[in-house]
């Protein structure tokens, strides 16, 4: 996936047509689609890794990674799912109930080819703007962070 038309269409509406960094408003056409985690640190393009930034601060950002990046961008997921934006890869879940589990993820555990997700008690992992698995955490055994495919809600 590429980061296009779309994607800025969405960010600029989200962001309400202001530099995330600066807070300047810009006109459409002055926005650019910044990567949070850059890409060249494995920061993928999905939605909660972008953000509407002006050209001045995406030039001077360059490759850093942000040192609130998991808070941001576990908002930023929530916010999409919200919107419609990332959608289920799994079966017979419903969009309701996704969100529902979406809004309590606190964390993120992992990112990279997949993006891992964490409340207290379920995990979503996703891929390319995609829900590929949504797990109830098991037990307390936090060591070996099992998980099991949940049954019902
Ligand atoms: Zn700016």
């Amino acid at each position: 996936m590429s980061t296009g038309k779309k994607e800025k269409k969405y960010l600029y509406i989200r962001d309400n047509g202001m530099c995330r960094y600066c807070g300047k408003k810009l006109k459409y056409h002055q926005g650019t689609i910044d990567h949070y985690v850059p890409r060249s640190k494995g920061g993928p393009d999905d939605y909660y890794n972008l953000l509407l930034s002006c050209r001045y601060c995406n030039r001077i950002k360059k490759s850093m990674i942000p040192n609130n990046y998991k808070s941001i961008l576990t908002k930023q997921f929530i916010k999409a799912i919200k919107d419609g934006m990332i959608v289920s890869g799994v079966q017979n879940r419903k969009n309701e109930e996704i969100e529902k589990i979406a809004k309590k993820m606190n964390r993120l555990e992992k990112l990279g080819d997949s993006t891992v997700f964490q409340s207290d008690c379920h995990r979503i992992v996703v891929k390319n703007n995609v829900i590929l698995k949504m797990s109830k955490l098991s037990g307390t055994e936090e060591s070996k962070h099992q998980t099991e495919e949940e049954q019902h809600v």
